[in-house]
């Protein structure tokens, strides 16, 4: 979640930038003073190109070098055709311009590589240009030296932009800046200016992974405004001595950059942005910041002309008035574009995929919808019986979870109606079926019609097929070669974790079947996408059958720029590989991308399997994610224990171990028998966590034990020893979620559920 506001921001600055380049091109300030506008569009404006570079680099430099030729490539596609679509565009206005009279090749060639065909233009190319010597650059050196041949490039670049009357006189100096201008015209483009700002856009994200190493929001801002100070004094004094050639190089843009970065992508800064529902106009930011890049000159054109025509001077005479206007029709008309593609593309290509199930989805739509609006009046009604049924227990034990039949139930409809219909579910019941009990979850959802499971280990498996859990059960993680017996042994299939570790398991000489992994991008299990010929040659081994393959996907839980585009990333990948395969005439029978966080963002990626975990048990990994699809889905999970004595504390005494807590005053004290032995995280004591007692809060006190847990029940009448205390779930009208304890123990909900202790019991309800 904090990784979702961190690149909410960081979206939200790229429309910021993109005002400042319109500023750079119209100059607002012009009518007003040529200080404060020389300050706004040549100090202030001269951090918005940067800003981007070091956007693209913190997504496309952080992939080299592990990421091969062909992703590059695919950025690099992505970006020409975005210029190419803005160089055509553009034609006709440069025509109108008068800027392409009397080309020869050479300056065609100067233009679409390096200057641009329109004056903005250039960017692109630079964007391009700098990857590429980045990347080259990655795979024959280290990053500290990338970093310096970045400064030395950049360096050159300074004395060609705005230091250059520094060496314009120098001998040999002199004279290869004046051929180096036959090439381009400025040397703020792709070879001196972009390779720095790219490394740095890496440089300032990489530390932030690192809590420890995140640095202190005061020295962040403390240097940014010095180094923002001392750049507009080192701009200024350059204008005095008249040293620049052009104006958007500065030696302290460096530091400027990195402080602002970095104080972006922190989530310390007081700007943290509070957002419940990321989405929104949200998601439509990026896009609206770099069409408004590709479409503002063309506005400053429309905009003049309309002025002449309706005679209305001050659109242009006014230079503030001018911006503002151009600004407008600059974001309203890329945000339409925005919206228009988002529409038409949706998150990661497929279109032709996604088009089809909108067909079909309105073929069916009007008997769903009446069917579903049945459904949802049953489920009321059911959801109240419910609640009611709830106030009584349903185990006599000192503390147990209680498993919600139908809220299990509806998940499953839930995540099948997400899917298409030859998309299978094969739900996650590893871990105990995340604390669940997973002998009981896969029973039901067999009953359910689901045929396949997934689990993490080998005894995982075996106590499954040793209950009575028939159909395919994939294990996910690594099995030792000893026991490939019991693979044999008990039908499970395996995950074959790479190369090596599949002559390991046909050497067991005994038949079995896999699932082989494919390593995208997350980089934990599963041959690399890009060794084609090792994957083949797991075909060839004699005793391995191959039913599937199957990749995991690491940014699925985000819509946002940077989860999209490395999604996009994994399944091209995927689908490169199995391609591949298949032109070899190598059979890919069942192909699986998707976990939860997968089916409810990228459904558009189903392959044969989905394997559900978390969201089949009605919570997401974050509250703000569980908030967003609350509607959907419901919670499976409850957690109760007994009370086991209700005392009085007397003023001044303590409980539990150490002086943790002491009484202010006389109060009530209630004993629960449920501790951290039973999964509640030890991180709930001394007032962090509590829970429900006859619909009311009582909060814990003390430290709390292996096996018993103390709260405070004063003020809550009527107490008594064997009552039920709800640690997850409702009471009367309030309600504790597995969310609010993760949040409370600073951790996901997946880690509390997982370790539901061993000793609960699980009933169903
Ligand atoms: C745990 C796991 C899943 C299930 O993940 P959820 O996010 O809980 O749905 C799916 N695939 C693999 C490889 C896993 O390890």
């Amino acid at each position: 979640m904090r990784e979702k506001q961190r690149f909410d921001r960081l979206e939200q600055f790229r429309i910021f930038a993109a005002a400042l380049v319109v500023a750079i091109h119209t100059s607002p300030l012009m009518s007003l003073s040529a200080d404060a506008d020389f300050f706004l569009t040549r100090v202030l404006g001269r951090i918005a190109v940067p800003f981007f570079f070091m956007v693209t680099g913190q997504f496309v430099v952080s992939a080299f070098p592990e990421c091969g030729m062909a992703r590059v490539l695919n950025y690099v596609k992505k970006i020409a055709l975005l210029y190419g679509a803005a160089v055509i565009l553009y034609i006709p206005i440069g025509i109108y311009a008068g800027q392409y009279k009397n080309l020869g090749i050479s300056d065609v060639l100067r233009m679409l590589i390096f200057d641009g065909t329109f004056y903005h233009l250039w960017y692109f190319p630079a964007c391009i240009i700098g990857i590429l010597i980045v990347y080259a650059a990655s795979c024959v050196m280290r990053r500290n030296k990338m970093m310096i041949l970045a400064a030395v490039l950049y360096a050159a670049g300074l004395f060609g932009d705005s230091y250059y009357g520094l060496v314009e006189e120098l001998p040999v100096v002199g004279d290869f800046y004046e051929a180096a201008f036959q090439l381009f015209s400025y040397t703020r483009n792709g070879i001196f200016l972009a390779p720095v700002f790219l490394l740095l856009g890496e440089a300032a994200s990489s530390g932030t992974k690192n809590k420890k190493r995140a640095a202190d929001a005061r020295i962040l801002w403390a240097g940014l405004a010095v180094s923002f100070v001392a750049m507009t004094e080192e701009a200024f004094l350059l204008r005095h001595f008249e040293l620049q050639r052009h104006d958007s190089m500065y030696i302290l843009l460096v530091p400027v950059m990195y402080f602002l970065y970095k104080i972006l992508i922190q989530n310390t800064g007081r700007g943290t942005v509070r957002k419940k529902r990321p989405g929104g106009v949200q998601r439509y930011l990026g896009t609206t910041a770099t069409w408004t890049y590709i479409l503002h000159p063309a506005m400053i054109v429309i905009v003049r002309g309309a002025a002449k025509v309706t005679k209305l001077d001050l659109l242009v005479e006014n230079s503030v008035v001018h911006y503002f206007v151009v600004c407008i029709c600059s974001f309203a008309s890329a945000f339409m574009i925005a919206v228009f593609l988002d529409q038409w593309k949706g998150p990661v290509g497929g279109r032709k995929r996604q088009l089809l199930l909108q067909q079909k989805k309105s073929r069916r739509s009007r008997a769903q919808e009446r069917q579903e609006s049945r459904e949802h009046e049953r489920q009321e009604s059911r959801a109240q019986e419910r609640q009611e049924s709830r106030a009584q227990d349903f185990c006599l034990g000192r503390a147990w979870l209680e498993i919600d039949h139908e809220a299990l139930q509806h998940n499953v409809a839930v995540l099948r109606s997400k899917l298409p219909a030859d998309c299978r579910l094969m739900p996650a019941v590893k871990a105990d079926a995340y604390g669940h009990g997973a002998v009981l979850i896969a029973g039901q959802l067999q009953k359910m019609g689901v045929d396949s499971f997934c689990v993490a280990c080998v005894q995982e498996g075996i106590q499954l097929r040793r209950q009575g859990i028939r159909g395919e059960i994939l294990i996910l993680g690594y099995t030792h070669k000893d026991q490939c017996a019991l693979l044999h042994q008990y039908h499970l299939t395996q995950t074959v974790i790479d190369y090596e570790y599949a002559l390991q398991l046909n050497s067991c000489g005994v038949d079995i079947h896999v699932h082989i992994g494919i390593d995208t991008g997350m980089h934990r299990l599963g041959e690399r996408s890009e060794n084609i010929k090792k994957i083949m040659a797991v075909y060839g081994l004699e005793h391995l059958i191959v039913d599937g393959l199957y990749t995991h996907l690491s940014a699925s839980d985000t819509l946002q720029m940077y989860g999209r585009a490395y999604t996009s990333l994994q399944a091209e990948a995927f689908c490169r590989t199995v391609a591949a395969l298949r032109e070899q005439g190598y059979p890919c029978p069942k192909l699986h991308m998707l976990a939860s966080y997968g089916v409810l963002n990228y459904p558009e990626l189903a392959g044969d399997y989905a394997r559900v975990g978390i969201a089949l048990y009605g919570v997401l990994s974050t509250k703000e994610d569980t908030v967003r699809w609350q509607e959907e889905l419901q919670p499976v999970l409850s957690l109760k224990a007994r009370i086991a004595a209700v005392k009085v504390l007397y003023q001044g005494e303590s409980a539990g171990y150490g002086p943790a807590f002491t009484a202010a005053r006389d109060m009530k004290i209630a004993v629960l028998a449920i501790g951290y032995a039973d999964g509640l995280p030890r991180a709930l004591s001394g007032g962090v966590g509590s829970v429900l007692i006859h619909g009311q809060r009582a909060p814990v006190i003390g430290r709390i034990c292996m096996d018993q847990t103390i709260v405070d029940v004063t003020g809550i009448g009527d107490v008594k020893t064997g009552d039920t205390a709800v640690l997850i779930g409702r009471s009367g009208s309030m309600e504790i979620s597995v969310c609010d304890i993760a949040a409370q123990a600073g951790t996901i909900t997946n880690e509390i559920l997982s370790r539901m202790g061993a000793r609960l019991e699980r009933v169903m309800v």
